[in-house]
């Protein structure tokens, strides 16, 4: 077998060169570059989401504000 490594969040072998040694609670552990990218990635995606939603709730806010006012 390769040089390979355990990943605890993908709970699987990947080669050594895709592995990153994080810290967590429990102690160093390592993780699969691609995991952490992929988490990255939601994050960002999740926060780009908010954003959108905040803008279209603002939107809406701003439209049922001028139903309320009278102007159909
Ligand atoms: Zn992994």
């Amino acid at each position: 077998m390769a040089d390979t490594l355990y990943c605890y969040h993908c709970r699987t072998y990947h080669p050594r060169e895709e592995m990153r040694q994080i810290d967590t609670k429990g102690g160093k552990r390592w993780r699969c570059i691609k995991s952490i990218e992929a988490t990255k990635r939601s994050v960002a995606e999740r926060e780009a989401f908010g954003r959108q939603m905040t803008a279209i709730n603002k939107a809406e806010a701003q439209s049922k504000a001028r139903i309320l006012n009278g102007q159909h």
